[in-house]
C-alpha cells in the first residue's frame, strides 16, 4: 500500500483495475469472484450499462448543481423513493454516517419543536454499526472504535438487541427516539425478529417515540425486499439507507415521514455535494432496475439457493461451521476460527471474495445481479478450501 495514504486502512496487496457483473480482474488478468461487492454497495455488481449510461449521460448535462437551485433527478429520486415506502420526504448526502447524521438531527428537531427540547437522547443496540463520524459512533457504541479520540457524544443509549423489557428499562423523560438496524451487518449479519421489531413499534407509539431504521446495508433489495422491513409489517419513522443506493455512486439518504420531520424547516440541515446530479442520475438509474417485483423475487430465490448451499458446505463442517444466517443475499458464515482468515484462505487459494464481521462471521454479499451458476461455483470453491482450515480449527481445539 501507498506510504502516502493514512493507514487506516489494511488493504489486500492485489491491485485490480476493471470489472464486470461479480468478477474483478487485476492489471495481470486474475479474475476474482466478488462475493463482497464492496460492502453491499456495488448492488448490481461492475460496469453495468444502465448505470455506466445513466453517468455518461448526466457527465455530459451537468455533474453538479448547487442546493440553491432545484435538481430535477434528485428531486425524482425524492419522489420514487418516498412513493416506494412509508416516507414523505427524503434528503440526500453523501454517505451511510451522513445519513444517520441526519436521522438523528430529525429526531431531535422533531421533539423541540413540538416543545420538548429537554426530549434529545437516543436507545441503540448493542453491536449497532452506524458510521464513523463522532455522532455515529457514539450512537454504536463499540468501543474499538471510540477510544482514544476523547469524550464521546452523548446522547445515545444502549440496549442488549431483542430485550424489550431493557429497552423499557431504558426509555427516560429525554428519550426522542429509537434507532436499529433491522439486520445487524458489521457486527455479524444478526437479524432483528420481526417480533422484536413489532415490539417497537409498540413502544414508540405508545412512549411518543421516534423509530428510526438504519437500512444503509440491509435495504435496496439485498434482502429480496426493496426495504429489509418491508418483509415485516412494522414501518418506521424514519430511515437510512446508503451503500447499494448508489450501486458505487457515493451517496446516503435519510427518508422520514412528514410528522417526523417536523421541525426541520428551511436552513435547519445541508450538504454540499448531498443528492447532486451525478449521484441523483446514478442512483435513478439503480432504482430502474431493483424496483421491480421479478427481480426481487430472483434475489429471494437465489438467497435461497445460496443459503441452501451453504448449508450444505456447512454440514461438512461441523467441527469449524457454527451457522448460517442472514436473509436473502445478506449471508453470514459463522465459523469457531477468525473470519478474517476464512476471508483470507478464501481470496488467496479461491480467488473468491468476502468481507471479514464481527463475532467470527464472514459476509456473503454478492451483487444482486449474481447468477445461480455463479452462486454454485462460490460453493465450490469454498469447499475446495474448507478442508484445511477445518484442520486448522481442529489444531486450535
Ligand atoms: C456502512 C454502514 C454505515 C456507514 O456508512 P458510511 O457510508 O461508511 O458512512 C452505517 N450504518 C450501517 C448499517 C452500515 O452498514
Amino acid at each position: 500500500m501507498s506510504n502516502a495514504l493514512l493507514p487506516v486502512f489494511q488493504p489486500a496487496s492485489m491491485l485490480f483495475d476493471h470489472g464486470e457483473g461479480a468478477w474483478l480482474t487485476t492489471a495481470n488478468g486474475e479474475r476474482y469472484l466478488d462475493f463482497g461487492a464492496g460492502i453491499a454497495v456495488n448492488a448490481l455488481g461492475y460496469s453495468h450499462p444502465h448505470l455506466i449510461g445513466a453517468l455518461e449521460r448526466q457527465g455530459r448535462k451537468l455533474w453538479h448543481l448547487s442546493n440553491v437551485y432545484r435538481i430535477s433527478e434528485t428531486e425524482r429520486l425524492a419522489e420514487r423513493l418516498t412513493a416506494a415506502c412509508f416516507a414523505d420526504v427524503a434528503f440526500f448526502a453523501n454517505s451511510g454516517a451522513e445519513a444517520n447524521e441526519c436521522a438523528i438531527k430529525i429526531a431531535r428537531r422533531h421533539h423541540d419543536a413540538h416543545g420538548h427540547p429537554d426530549r434529545w437522547r437516543i436507545i441503540t443496540f448493542e453491536g449497532a454499526f452506524h458510521g464513523r463520524t463522532l455522532a455515529t459512533m457514539a450512537a454504536g457504541g463499540n468501543r474499538k472504535y471510540l477510544d482514544g479520540f476523547g469524550p464521546s457524544v452523548d446522547g445515545f443509549d444502549q440496549c442488549p438487541l431483542g430485550d424489550i423489557e431493557a429497552v423499557r428499562a431504558c426509555i427516560g423523560p429525554e428519550t426522542a427516539a429509537i434507532m436499529i438496524e433491522p439486520i445487524q451487518g458489521e457486527s455479524g449479519i444478526r437479524s432483528v425478529s420481526h417480533s422484536f421489531l413489532r415490539q417497537l413499534r409498540a413502544l414508540c407509539d405508545e412512549r411518543g417515540l421516534l423509530l428510526i431504521f438504519d437500512e444503509i446495508q440491509c435495504g435496496i433489495a439485498r434482502t429480496g425486499y426493496l426495504f429489509a422491513h418491508q418483509e415485516s409489517s412494522v414501518v418506521p419513522d424514519i430511515m437510512s439507507l446508503a451503500k447499494g443506493l448508489g450501486g458505487g455512486f457515493p451517496i446516503g439518504a435519510c427518508l422520514a415521514t412528514r410528522n417526523a420531520a417536523f421541525g426541520m424547516t428551511p436552513g435547519a440541515h445541508g450538504s454540499t455535494f448531498g443528492g447532486n446530479p451525478l449521484a441523483g442520475a446514478v442512483a435513478n438509474a439503480v432504482l430502474d432496475i431493483v424496483m421491480d417485483d421479478p427481480l426481487l423475487a430472483e434475489i429471494r430465490h437465489k438467497g435461497a439457493l445460496l443459503r441452501e448451499l451453504l448449508q450444505d458446505v456447512a454440514g461438512r463442517y461441523p467441527d469449524f461451521i457454527v451457522e448460517v444466517r442472514g436473509r436473502g443475499l445478506m449471508l453470514g458464515i459463522k465459523t469457531t476460527l477468525p473470519s478474517q482468515e476464512i476471508v483470507e484462505a478464501l481470496r488467496a487459494r479461491a480467488k473468491v471474495l468476502t468481507i471479514a464481521a464481527g463475532d467470527n462471521v464472514t459476509r456473503v454479499l454478492p451483487p444482486l445481479i449474481v447468477t445461480d451458476e455463479e452462486i454454485r461455483l462460490f460453493a465450490e470453491r469454498c469447499n475446495e478450501v474448507f478442508p484445511s482450515l477445518s484442520k486448522r480449527a481442529a489444531k486450535e481445539t
